[in-house]
C-alpha cells in the first residue's frame, strides 16, 4: 500500500481491500521533485505533513506494522519495494492533479517490467470525477449544477480500519527529507477527528451560514489541512454532520461549501492545463505588470488595504487564511495591483499549511475572473467594502496588524484618512507605521478592466482570424 494523500487507517478504501488480499507493507515516498517543486516547497505545509506521517505511523503499528519512507523517484523506489517485500500488487488511493498522473503512469509502467500490478482505489473526493460527467460528458464548469448533482450521491458507508496488519518487515529511510518542527496545528488523524467533533459540539457548523464570512468570528471547520492531506476522508466528515439534508439550513450551507472541494479537484482532474494557464483563453494573454516592489509589498502585508495585509500576515504567522481574506487578498494583487494570478497562486501554495493543487488553482481563477466564476470579470472586489461588511468592527484586521490597533473604528479599514491629529492620538502615523494605500483603488480597478477588455478583444479578433 503506497499512501500519498490518504494518510489514514479509517475509511481508507485501498489499504482495506490490500489488506483483505494478505499481507501487507505501508510505503510513502519522499518523492525529491514534490518536495522540491517551487509549489511545495513550503515549510508549515511539510511540517505538517511530517507530523501527519508520524501519526499514520502509530496507527499502523498499533495494528502490527510500521510505515516505510522511501526516499527517491517513484518510478525507481515503488518498484524496487515491491521487489524486496515480493508483493504483487501496489495498491493506491488515486490522484489526479497533472504530476500525480504523469508519476503513477511512470510507477505503473515500471512496476509492469517487474510483473507487479498497479491498482488505484478511492480518492482524494468524496465522489469520483468519473461518476459525475454531466449531461455533455465532460464534466461541470458552473458550480451549481454541480452541487445539484454531486448531492444526490449518497455519503459512502464507513470502512473499518483492518483488525491488524502484518507483512515483510523492510528498512525504512525516516523522514529525515522533511523539516522537523512543531506544525503549526495538531496534526494526525486523531487530531483531525476531534477538530470535527469541536465543530459540531460547540454549535460552530449549526451557526456556519451567518459565522462563515465573519472574520473575527472564525466561525468555519479548520479542517482544510487534514482534507488536504487525507488524515480525515470527507465521508467521515458527510457521516459526522449528518449529511445536510434534513438538518439545519447551516450544516446545508457547509456540506454545500465542501462541495467546491469535490468542484475544483474534478475541474483540474478534466482540464490539467488549468494548472499552467487560464481556463478562459481569452484571458491567457492579459497584460501584467508584475511590479516587484508591488509584489513584495502584498506578501508582506504593507498594501496599506487593511483586510489584505491582515490576511497575508495571518498566513505568514500561521499558515492558514480566512476565505474572506484569501479572496480579498487575491483580488488586491490581480485586480489592484496588476500582477499575475500565478505568481499569488504560488505564494499561497508555499504558505498555506492546506495548500492544495486544485483547491488553490480553483480560488485563484475564480478570483482573478479566469476560471470557473460566471461572474464577469468587470465585478471587481472592493478591498474597502469587502472589509466595513465582513470585519465590521475592524477585529480582525486589529488582531493581525498591531500597528491599528489604536485606530478608531470609522477609520480602520480607510486608516489614510485620519487627519494628522487622529493618526497621532492612535498612535499610527500613515507612511511611516502603517503605509498609505499603494495604488489608488479606483483608478487601479478601471485599469485592470480595461486590460481584460483589450485580451478579450485580441483574442476574439484571433478567433475570428483563424476561423
Ligand atoms: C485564492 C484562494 C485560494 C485558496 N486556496 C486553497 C487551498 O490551497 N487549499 C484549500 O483547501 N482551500 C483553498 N481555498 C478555499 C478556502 O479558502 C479554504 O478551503 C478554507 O478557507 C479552509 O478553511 P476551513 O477548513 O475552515 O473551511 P470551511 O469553511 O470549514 O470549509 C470546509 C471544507 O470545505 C472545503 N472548502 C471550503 N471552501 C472551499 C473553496 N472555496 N474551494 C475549495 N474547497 C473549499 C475545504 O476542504 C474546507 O476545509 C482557497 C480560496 C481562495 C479564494
Amino acid at each position: 500500500m503506497w499512501f500519498r494523500r490518504d494518510l489514514r487507517v479509517d475509511d481508507q478504501p485501498a489499504l482495506a481491500e490490500a489488506a483483505a488480499r494478505g499481507d501487507v507493507v505501508a510505503l510513502w515516498v519522499a518523492d525529491p521533485h514534490l518536495l522540491s517543486a517551487s509549489h511545495h516547497r513550503s515549510p508549515v505545509r511539510l511540517r505538517f505533513l511530517r507530523a501527519c506521517l508520524g501519526a499514520l505511523d502509530e496507527e499502523l503499528r498499533a495494528l502490527g506494522i510500521p510505515l516505510v519512507v522511501r526516499e527517491g523517484d517513484p518510478a525507481v523506489v515503488v518498484p524496487e519495494a515491491a521487489v524486496e517485500a515480493g508483493a504483487d500488487l501496489v495498491h493506491v488511493t488515486e490522484d489526479v492533479t497533472p504530476y500525480a498522473r504523469r508519476r503513477d503512469l511512470a510507477v505503473e509502467s515500471a512496476l509492469g517490467d517487474t510483473g507487479v500490478r498497479f491498482r488505484a482505489v478511492g480518492g482524494p473526493w468524496r465522489v469520483p470525477p468519473g461518476d459525475l460527467p454531466g449531461s455533455k460528458g465532460y464534466g461541470y464548469l458552473v458550480f451549481t449544477p454541480f452541487f445539484r448533482a454531486w448531492d444526490q450521491v449518497p455519503v459512502a458507508n464507513r470502512i473499518p480500519p483492518p483488525d491488524s496488519l502484518s507483512g515483510p518487515s523492510l528498512a525504512s529511510d525516516g523522514l529525515g527529507a522533511l523539516p522537523d518542527g512543531d506544525p503549526p496545528i495538531e496534526a494526525g488523524p486523531a487530531a483531525a477527528r476531534a477538530r470535527l467533533e469541536q465543530f459540531i459540539r460547540s454549535g460552530a457548523v449549526d451557526r456556519y451560514a451567518e459565522g462563515r464570512d465573519l472574520l473575527a468570528d472564525d466561525g468555519t471547520s479548520h479542517l482544510s489541512a487534514d482534507l488536504r492531506m487525507g488524515v480525515l476522508s470527507p465521508a467521515q466528515v458527510g457521516r459526522a454532520i449528518g449529511q445536510g439534508r434534513g438538518d439545519t439550513a447551516s450544516r446545508d450551507a457547509f456540506w454545500r461549501q465542501l462541495a467546491w472541494r469535490d468542484f475544483y479537484g474534478h475541474h483540474m482532474a478534466r482540464n490539467p492545463g488549468v494548472a499552467r494557464a487560464a481556463l478562459k483563453p481569452a484571458f491567457r494573454a492579459i497584460e501584467w505588470d508584475d511590479d516587484p516592489v508591488l509584489f513584495e509589498a502584498w506578501r508582506e502585508g504593507r498594501t496599506g488595504f487593511p483586510l489584505c495585509d491582515a490576511g497575508m500576515r495571518q498566513m505568514r504567522a500561521t499558515g492558514w487564511m480566512h476565505n474572506r481574506a484569501r479572496m480579498v487578498a487575491a483580488s488586491v494583487l490581480v485586480k489592484d495591483l496588476l500582477v499575475d494570478w500565478r505568481l499569488g497562486e504560488a505564494e499561497f501554495m508555499r504558505g498555506l499549511v492546506d495548500g492544495d493543487p486544485a483547491n488553490n488553482n480553483g480560488g485563484w481563477q475564480w478570483t482573478a475572473g479566469t476560471g470557473t466564476d460566471a461572474a464577469p470579470y468587470f465585478r471587481v472586489f472592493n478591498p474597502v467594502l469587502q472589509a466595513r461588511r465582513f470585519d465590521p468592527g475592524g477585529a480582525y484586521v486589529r488582531r493581525w496588524i498591531p500597528e491599528l490597533a489604536g485606530v478608531p473604528d470609522r477609520f480602520i479599514h480607510e486608516p489614510w484618512k485620519m487627519d494628522e491629529q487622529t493618526q497621532r492620538d492612535a498612535g499610527c502615523m500613515i507612511g511611516t507605521d502603517y503605509p498609505a494605500p499603494v495604488v489608488d483603488h479606483a483608478l487601479r480597478r478601471d485599469e485592470a478592466i480595461a486590460r481584460y477588455k483589450d485580451a478579450d478583444v485580441r483574442w476574439a479578433a484571433t478567433a475570428e482570424a483563424a476561423a
